[in-house]
């Protein structure tokens, strides 16, 4: 599933090609995704030109010269794909621009969405008004946080995987995060200090953006061919090694579940 480094890899990836762009055809070929879609979608996106990108949580908002905002959630399995050949059945949307650029939107799982509304109901959309900090923000940091996370009593790695509270933070990004920051993913959330809600806003963010920076690198790989790509194994420090050594103390990294999800922990560094 596409996390947000993915995502914001693959809005920078449309914002490189599209931004400027007239949409002169879109072809669907089914009423709906995980919801359906809007009525007379084609018609409604003809003629439009894209002025801008923008993320939030991992929807990509693209905004029109006609003041609607174009809002794209990837799902489960959905993948963004320039030019090339058309992708058979799992093919669901696909985008013609003025200078020849076709954008197809593949999806065999259907669990992803596209909406259409005007720029000034994009805050009161169902799906975007409940979203909770966003970490990549310049405004997020340590107070930020700690005054969301405030009188919760659930394990702070389950509050900070909470879209409510705080979002991108899927499994792999709390475990690296909490490793980081020195904190046990089993700690209540509001025991937190001051201190380690510093440490822990600064590790959320470091996390993210090397995430993205990884996935920038290999940009015209993930938004052309392979959603997988993004995801950079080598570089996590805790997840998916249990029994390995630490890379801190040496010790034996630690899984347990949480919340239905595995977490990978040091139970000597993190406390
Ligand atoms: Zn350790």
């Amino acid at each position: 599933m596409p996390e947000l480094p993915e995502v914001e890899t693959a809005m920078r990836g449309l914002e490189a090609r599209l931004v400027g762009r007239t949409i002169v055809g879109v072809a669907q070929h089914r009423a709906d995704l995980r919801f359906p879609l809007p009525t007379a979608l084609p018609e409604r996106l003809f003629g439009c030109r894209i002025l801008r990108f923008d993320r939030r949580a991992k929807y990509i908002l693209a905004l029109l010269d006609n003041g609607h905002r174009l809002i794209l959630h990837l799902g489960m399995s959905g993948r963004l794909l320039f030019d090339g050949q058309g992708a058979g059945r799992h093919e669901h949307l696909t985008f013609q621009f003025d200078d020849g650029t076709v954008l197809r939107y593949v999806d065999p799982r259907r669990f992803g969405m596209l909406d259409l509304v005007a720029e000034d109901k994009l805050a009161s959309h169902p799906r975007l008004a409940d979203l909770g900090l966003e970490p990549l923000d310049p405004t997020f940091d340590a107070t930020a946080l700690k005054k969301v996370l405030q009188g919760r009593a659930s394990p702070i790695k389950v509050a900070i995987m909470n879209q409510k509270l705080i979002v991108g933070v899927g499994n792999i990004y709390a475990c690296e995060s909490l490793f980081k920051a020195k904190l046990s993913p089993l700690r209540p959330a509001d025991s937190l200090k001051a201190s380690d809600f510093r440490r822990l806003a600064q590790a959320i963010t470091t996390v993210l953006r090397a995430a993205i920076d990884a996935g920038g690198s290999s940009l015209r790989d993930y938004v052309q061919t392979d959603g997988e790509l993004g995801y950079f194994q080598h570089q996590f420090e805790v997840y998916g090694r249990a029994d390995e050594p630490c890379p801190s103390c040496e010790q034996p990294i630690r899984t347990m579940v949480q919340a239905n999800r595995s977490t990978f922990y040091c139970p000597a560094c993190q406390r």
